[in-house]
């Protein structure tokens, strides 16, 4: 491949996927189809809860995140694992069709999945649009924006007197002198190359 940087150029935007029992931050949100119920397409990775909890779910619902989004939301949908914690309790939220939508957001889109493929990562969930608002108009947050804002979004404090690697993904942090070579993060799956060391 002679650079494949270039798929950086896709333009995805940041939103927290919910579905019962769990959620998590999902880039890769597309509307495959037309019509009244268009078909939505997203990709949540396979090693992630929230992908088991929907495989045992029919439903999905989208919150579309603003560029002025509280940051703690990214901070409990995108470093944390439901397995350790009860991200609902640290957000508002409102049930629709079944399934909890921040309403700290621009508005939902709730889907009854209808179609999953798997690959190697991540499975392709596709679904139906069955209920959907506006709760507020404003600017969506794009991925490339929560890259270049990171920093100042997602507040990354690592304990004093510890060497730690922080991942520029996601921002989970690895403590330790050295970080694996075939180390992996455990929230983003995204390999070494992408820690930042920080010296304590
Ligand atoms: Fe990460």
């Amino acid at each position: 491949m002679k650079n494949k940087k270039i798929t950086r150029k896709i333009i995805q935007g940041m939103y927290v996927l919910t579905t019962i029992g769990g959620g998590c931050m999902v880039d890769a949100v597309s509307q495959v189809s037309a019509g009244d119920n268009p078909l939505i397409a997203v990709a949540v990775m396979k090693k992630n809860y929230t992908n088991e909890l929907l495989k045992k779910n029919n439903k999905f619902a989208l919150s579309i995140l603003g560029e002025d989004i509280n940051p703690e939301i990214i901070s409990t949908f995108g470093m944390n694992s439901m397995r350790d914690m009860n991200k609902f309790e640290k957000v508002t939220a409102e049930e629709v069709e079944g399934v909890k939508v921040l309403t700290d957001s621009l508005g939902y889109m709730v889907c009854e999945i209808i179609d999953s493929i798997d690959n190697d990562t991540h499975t392709l969930f596709i679904g139906k649009l069955i209920e959907a608002d506006v709760y507020k108009e404003g600017i969506a947050m794009s991925y490339g924006y929560y890259q270049e804002h990171k920093e100042e979004l997602i507040k990354i404090t690592t304990e004093t007197g510890k060497t730690a690697w922080v991942c520029t993904v996601c921002g989970y942090v690895y403590y330790g002198e050295e970080i694996p070579d075939d180390f992996k993060c455990p929230i983003c799956g995204v390999d070494k190359s992408l820690f930042k060391k920080k010296e304590g």
